[in-house]
């Protein structure tokens, strides 16, 4: 002991303490460095799983050529995974897209990847219920009963875990009516803060935050980074179909069972019964996103899925996801809406399977109500402060609900969507899709995805985990302020079955005051369908458009001639349609003050090119080189001055020539003409001009008399109807301007 103690003396004890401090550091880092490599481990798997899976894809994509980059360890970051083109149907009319619908889905080796599109084939999906479907169903159900009164072996189901404990001192209380004045003002103080902090955090960006500070667990402020939660992470068999999200291959002898039960979901049915109902996905969040910071005191939500005839894998991994990658803290409930399904296993057996989790409930509606009152009554259940409206054939990802309910509390006015990716309908791998992308309309109201202008994204400086302001969500998948969506007026209660109310939510929140959001780093899987599965009560395309003219009426304002001129023109005819009663939507846009159609198209969505007239001005004569004039009570042709109101006209989207509210029409006894009242709804006031038949596309031809031309006549400057004659230049009419084809 002596001469050990010599050495603690002085400086020895210097050195010593040196050396006992090293040797810790060294045991420390070891540690250190194990952690990270099983980290890195797990996300190498994770990763040459991926990898792996978009090889396989891309081999039975692109024939192989001389030199194919076989190297599957290239690259390595998420980012770099070849990422889905979604396609856009938004310069389709929904015919068009019904016959691509109809090709997309007749092949089965054809990978079809697009995101949210949504489906106008009028045919639905429907089984004809006859008597060999009935017997599929039953061999089904015999097969689903023997398996599903219990929870799979292994499936990982989440035990609550406590809520991350704040350390600050503040309350945070969520919605509009809880909110006094006192905890406004707290909670502005911590949105500044907030505000500070992840401006900190992006100056820092790429580096991670220092633990001791953003822990879950809380830090000073209240906040926490984003949590990481996914129970599948490390699932019970790594080895399973489609596990990961991989791609998963049938057997050559399968492909007959594959077609004989695509038509239960439109869907690989067969290779989904396959996939574990709690299987792991690849995290395709951005790089940046699982440092963000949230706020502690988050709202609760209650996560509604409504359903007709769902395939049973499928709703039991929508829902798996949903417990297993959800903080059980932020959970209120999941909410099941059974629309009235016929199909025998999602009665007793699902009711049996869901009673395993007490925070699952499941609604039965009477009869068949459709999607959106569906919805309404899963929303009329709910208790959380949020609801988190999603389909019943969705994956969530990790990390995905934290940021949706922050966002919404930090303004309870915006609607945030997660990112939705494609789960393939052919091989239902996971897929990531392109960055950037908003929903939108094209004419007439059909929804598509476009990627935010270039300039846009340059000049504000937009990173890939960036909120994406959206002028039209897809609509399946959205969380929003329980209180403010009856705010607004939930849905339009009078929209059937399927279609439209995405554009009919998307317009009342953007006009009332609110915001739609699509967030990066929330993501969802989601299975996109050539058709729909389920029927529709009434026919499918006449349900669809009924609804969309509800939305116009309400919401377009003077544009919505755009609409019915779009292809839509017969919904003009009240003995063609009834839409409905409107005069509950019509207070309530009163009531809310909403801003009007043009500040929406100004404000939210300025790239859309929305002209309320299809040609304006002078209507010039091709072979008397005058012009169209109103004289008196007469049409005339005269020299042409521009500056003559007399001489300027509309060509609208009704198809009409029309100065102010005088429309011409046909004669029709003596092929002479006559002026009318305009009026929408009068096919005798509609005129083709540059119409798809090429020969007459200068002409102006009667929509009602098929076949006779306004034509000029020399002798007198007066007009008559003629018939139809392609090269006679007096049946040849130029307007000033052309502002759409
Ligand atoms: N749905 C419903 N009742 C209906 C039609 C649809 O409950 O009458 C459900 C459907 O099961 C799905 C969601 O509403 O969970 C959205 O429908 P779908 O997936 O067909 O729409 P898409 O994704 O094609 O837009
Ligand atoms: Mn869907």
């Amino acid at each position: 002991m002596i001469p050990i103690r010599r050495y603690l003396r002085g400086s020895g004890r210097v050195l010593a303490f040196v050396f006992v401090a090293s040797i810790v550091w060294l045991l420390l880092d070891i540690a250190a460095l194990r952690l990270s490599i099983d980290d890195v481990n797990s996300k190498l798997l994770k990763e040459k799983v991926i990898r792996e899976r978009e090889l396989l894809k891309q081999q039975s994509r692109v024939p192989l050529g001389p030199n194919p980059d076989p190297d599957p360890l290239r690259g390595g970051q998420k980012q770099d995974l070849p990422a889905v083109g979604p396609q856009s149907h938004s310069e389709l009319h929904p015919n068009e897209v019904l016959s691509e619908h109809k090709q997309g889905s007749a092949s089965l080796n054809v990978p079809v990847m697009k995101q949210g599109e949504r489906s106008l084939d009028p045919n639905g999906g429907r089984g004809d219920g006859s008597k060999a479907e009935r017997g599929s169903n039953e061999a089904m159900l015999n097969e689903v009963l023997s398996n599903i009164a219990k929870v799979p072996p292994g499936v990982q189901e989440r035990t609550d875990a406590p809520p991350p404990a704040s350390t600050s001192t503040k309350g945070h209380v969520h919605g509009g009516a809880e909110k006094t004045a006192a905890n406004g003002e707290v909670q502005s103080r911590e949105r500044e803060l907030y505000a500070e902090e992840t401006s900190v955090l992006r100056a820092t960006k790429g580096r991670p935050a220092p633990e001791t500070d953003l822990r879950a667990g809380g830090g000073p402020s209240g906040v926490h980074r984003v949590s990481s939660l996914d129970v599948t992470l490390s699932p019970r068999d790594a080895k399973a179909v489609g596990q990961f999200g991989q791609a998963a291959q049938v057997g050559s002898d399968e492909d007959a069972e594959v077609k004989r039960r695509w038509n239960e979901g439109h869907f690989n049915v067969f290779l989904s019964d396959k996939i574990p109902v709690d299987r792991a996905v690849p995290d395709t969040r951005p790089e940046t996103c699982a440092q963000d910071l949230v706020h502690d005191g988050l709202p609760t939500t209650s996560v509604v899925f409504c359903f007709v005839d769902e395939v049973w894998s499928t709703l039991l991994r929508s829902v798996h996801s949903v417990l297993n990658r959800s903080p059980p803290h932020l959970l209120r409930e999941i909410i099941l809406v059974d629309d009235f399904s016929t199909k025998d296993y999602l009665r007793e057996p699902l009711d049996a399977y869901m009673s395993q989790f007490p925070k699952v409930q499941i609604i039965r509606l009477k009869e068949r109500q459709g999607l959106i009152r569906a919805r309404l009554a899963g929303a009329a259940a709910a208790k959380g402060e949020v609801l988190t409206f999603l389909d019943s054939h969705v994956e969530c990802n990790v990390g995905w609900l934290e940021p949706l309910l922050e966002r919404i509390y930090r303004d309870r006015k915006k609607v945030p969507c997660p990112v939705i990716e494609v789960i393939s309908d052919k091989d239902m791998s996971y897929m990531l899709v392109d960055n950037f992308q908003r929903g939108i309309f094209k004419w007439p109201l059909v929804f598509g995805w476009s990627p935010l202008p270039e300039e846009y994204i340059r000049k504000h400086n937009i990173s890939i985990s960036d909120p994406i302001r959206c002028p039209i969500m897809a609509g399946g998948l959205f969380a929003i302020d329980r209180q403010y969506f009856y705010e607004l007026g939930a849905y339009d209660p009078g929209l059937d079955v399927w279609g439209g109310e995405n554009m009919e939510i998307s317009f009342k929140i953007w006009m009332c005051g609110g915001e739609i959001e699509i967030l990066p780093c929330s993501r969802v899987g989601h299975i996109f369908r050539g058709q729909n599965p389920y029927s529709f009560p009434k026919d499918r395309q006449k349900t669809v458009e009924r609804n969309l003219a509800r939305v116009a009426e309400v919401w377009l304002d003077e544009y919505k001639v755009l609409f019915y001129g779009h292809g839509y023109q017969h919904l003009l005819d009240k003995n063609v349609i009834d839409i409905g009663n409107l005069t509950e939507q019509i207070e309530l846009r009163k009531r809310l003050q909403c801003k009007n159609f043009k500040w929406y198209l100004e404000n939210v969505y300025p790239d859309m090119d929305a002209p309320l007239v299809k040609a304006e001005g002078l209507i010039f004569n091709v072979g008397l080189r005058k012009c169209l004039t109103l004289w008196r009570n007469f049409l005339i042709l005269d020299v042409c001055n521009l500056s003559k109101q007399t001489q300027l006209f509309n060509y609208t989207w009704m198809k009409q020539i029309r100065q102010k509210d005088i429309c011409v029409a046909p004669q029709g006894k003596d092929n002479s003409l006559t002026l009318q009242p305009c009026n929408n709804a009068n096919t005798e006031l509609r005129w083709f001009h540059k119409s798809s038949n090429a020969a007459l596309e200068d002409h102006l031809m009667s929509e009602f008399l098929p076949y006779m031309c306004l034509e000029a006549k020399p002798r007198d400057d007066t007009l008559q109807l003629a018939a139809c004659t392609p090269e006679h230049v007096f049946q040849k009419w130029r307007f000033t301007r052309y502002l759409a084809q």
